[in-house]
């Protein structure tokens, strides 16, 4: 974190074009307690039209196996139920800044598993958080970090590495867009990457994301750090907590600190044209039904809708967190 750097002066040099449709496509994160089928149930009991899952069980370091058979059924199960988008999200116990060789070693593996697997699905990406290190040392995080997503990336699949900014928790890796641009910059290969925006963890970091303003500044921000092209998956989620409080506690649409004036400026952004939106949102399954009809319904075109321009957020990084979907702001840095 070097705050008196100036917003916007760091850019990612190389543009990649990535937009896939014109349109948001709207679902949610979907509990796999039946395997790969009840994934696409799910999603149609709740109107999904895209989802996102753990291909593994999400406390486990075990990688995941899907059978060729089983994946080219889930593939076959989306295109018939109309699914347009599918991510995997990485395992809660993946952290590609920690400190510990071990945990790091096996964060690498268990990345690089999962990404194969998002392969296999046909999935767009795999979801992984930018990372934590310990206290005191932010520049030997962030090369970890950069290293783990090299040797991630070097895979080459079709399937991208999706990295999610943090809620500005302690170590932290990248929160803000300016640390994710020192975070992109640091790869080699990071034409590879793309970004997952947490609308709840960019609330706890610091922006406004419950003021049309605020929302216009986040996104110009972005717009400037070049990096606003790599923007391929929000995560919508509203917040249990005050803005800037960096506790990752998500709540459901429009019932949070954010609230639907937030969700509606998000939604209609230009940026956020052609990303995949899903909820990491608590309940069950008629509350996912709920919060998805009403991102469906803040994203429909309306008369005199997009953001301002300018300003700066106030984001400052420093306290623990960074628990994976649905979170409940678990987790120190392993
Ligand atoms: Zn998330
Ligand atoms: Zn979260």
């Amino acid at each position: 974190m070097t705050p008196e750097r100036a917003v916007g002066q760091s850019r990612v040099t190389v543009g990649v074009a990535v937009r896939e449709t014109a349109t948001v496509i709207v679902g949610s994160h979907i509990r796999t307690r039946g395997g790969l089928p009840s994934v696409v149930t799910g999603a149609e009991a709740i109107g999904a039209e895209a989802v996102q899952f753990f291909a593994s069980n999400p406390r486990m370091w075990r990688p995941p196996a899907i059978a060729e058979d089983a994946a080219g059924a889930f593939r076959e199960d989306c295109r018939r139920a109309g699914i347009g988008s599918t991510y995997l999200h990485a395992p809660y116990l993946v952290n590609i800044a920690s400190p510990n060789p071990e945990f790091h070693r096996r964060s690498v593996e268990l990345s690089r598993a999962s990404l194969a697997a998002a392969e296999a699905l046909g999935a767009r990406g795999l979801v992984v958080h930018a990372g934590a290190g310990g206290p005191g040392e932010p520049a030997e995080a962030l090369a970890r970090a950069a290293a783990a997503l090299e040797k991630i990336a070097a895979l080459g699949t079709h399937a991208h590495v999706s990295v999610e900014l943090m809620a500005g928790s302690r170590g932290a890796v990248a929160s803000t867009v300016d640390e994710a641009v020192r975070l992109f910059e640091a790869v080699p290969n990071h034409e590879r990457l793309r970004l997952c925006l947490d609308t709840c963890h960019l609330f706890a970091a610091g922006y406004a994301l419950d003021e049309p303003d605020g929302v216009g500044e986040c996104f110009a921000e972005l717009q400037r750090s070049g990096l606003a092209s790599r923007l391929v998956l929000i995560h919508a989620n509203d917040a249990a907590f005050a803005r800037g409080s960096r506790r990752d506690r998500h709540a459901n649409v429009g019932q949070g600190e954010i609230g639907r004036v937030g969700f509606g400026a998000i939604l209609r952004r230009p940026e956020v044209r052609g990303c995949t939106v899903v909820c990491e949102t608590p309940g069950d399954e008629e509350a996912h039904r709920r919060d998805i009809a009403t991102l469906k319904d803040l994203a429909a075109p309306s008369p005199g809708a997009s953001g301002g321009d300018g300003g700066t957020p106030r984001p400052e990084a420093s306290r623990a967190s960074g628990a994976a979907p649905g979170a409940r702001g678990s987790g120190a840095p392993r």
